[in-house]
């Protein structure tokens, strides 16, 4: 299993645009790893993860060919993972992309494709892209371009949303794809520990926040990342030998690359960066 990260921030990026926190004013000045573009992935060449407002610049400096992959699987509808608003260009030879979320982080696709119906009876031909909007249900597997997805309940903002997490299977190996997100509610829980009965290869969790100053349950910092991991290993569920990656970092952690890199580093995790490729 392959896994590019194009973009590994949180929402507001890093630096943020208007910060001049310690780890703003070192990623202005080091660059490297401390830049950091929101999340987006690439597995197997293949399938998308997330489609967010920085797709144009992965598309622009980051190699990405968007045009190349036609599947693209959604968290949640915030503009750090879904910018719906770019799926209305007039592409001459587009070919149909299908994006897939829950139905709460579909409404707005929804609302364009109904919007797209009414211009076409007023005369007026609507934009020439072609999204085509899956819904995906929490805990009922679907096939993607190759890959078995099971969405799983996440614990970000209200229940609207319907933000998921997912566990990605490509034949061979398992990957939970595990942001934007809390400590995992229980019924997810439930579900990996008592229903699901594959083991995972490799884990990629939400690391927004600094331990100490969590200001929100919808992001995890590094301590419940190891939570996680650990309780993840006590239920038979991870490897020994699991690739292990945090995610989603924002200058909340309070902690530049290497810093969050050498800590992570304490329990056998490491710490995503843009253009990073990694083999599960
Ligand atoms: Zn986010
Ligand atoms: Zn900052
Ligand atoms: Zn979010």
């Amino acid at each position: 299993m392959k896994l590019h990260f194009y973009g590994t921030s949180g929402g507001g990026a890093q630096p943020e645009l208007y910060c001049s926190c310690r780890i703003c004013n070192y990623a202005r000045e080091h660059r490297g790893p401390d830049m950091r573009s929101r999340s987006q992935a690439l597995l197997n060449d293949a399938l998308l993860i997330e489609f967010p407002v920085d797709t144009m610049m992965h598309c622009f400096y980051g190699g990405l060919d968007v045009r190349k992959y036609h599947h693209v699987l959604i968290t949640h509808d915030h503009y750090d993972h879904f910018l719906h608003q770019e799926l209305v260009d007039r592409p001459i030879g587009a070919t149909p992309h299908h994006y897939y979320t829950t139905w709460g982080s579909g409404t707005k696709i929804r609302e364009k494709e109904e919007a797209g119906k009414k211009l076409d009876q007023t005369g007026h031909p609507r934009p020439r892209m072609f999204p085509v909007w899956h819904e995906v249900k929490y805990f009922e597997p679907i096939e993607i371009v190759g890959h078995t997805v099971i969405p799983l309940v996440a614990r970000h903002v209200g229940p609207e949303l319907q933000a998921a997490i997912y566990i990605i299977n490509d034949g061979e190996k398992n990957l939970l794809w595990g942001t934007d997100t809390g400590y995992f509610p229980d019924e997810t829980w439930d579900y990996i520990e008592n229903k699901w009965d594959g083991v995972l290869d490799g884990v990629v969790l939400d690391c927004t926040l600094h331990a100490v100053e969590r200001i929100t349950p919808s992001h995890m910092c590094l301590p419940q990342c190891v939570e996680v991991i650990e309780r993840l290993e006590k239920a038979g569920k991870l490897k020994a030998d699991a690739v292990k990656y945090v995610t989603h970092i924002s200058h909340l952690t309070d902690m530049t690359h290497d810093e969050l890199s050498a800590e992570a580093a304490k329990h056998g995790i490491k710490v995503a960066y843009d253009g990073l490729d990694v083999e599960i």
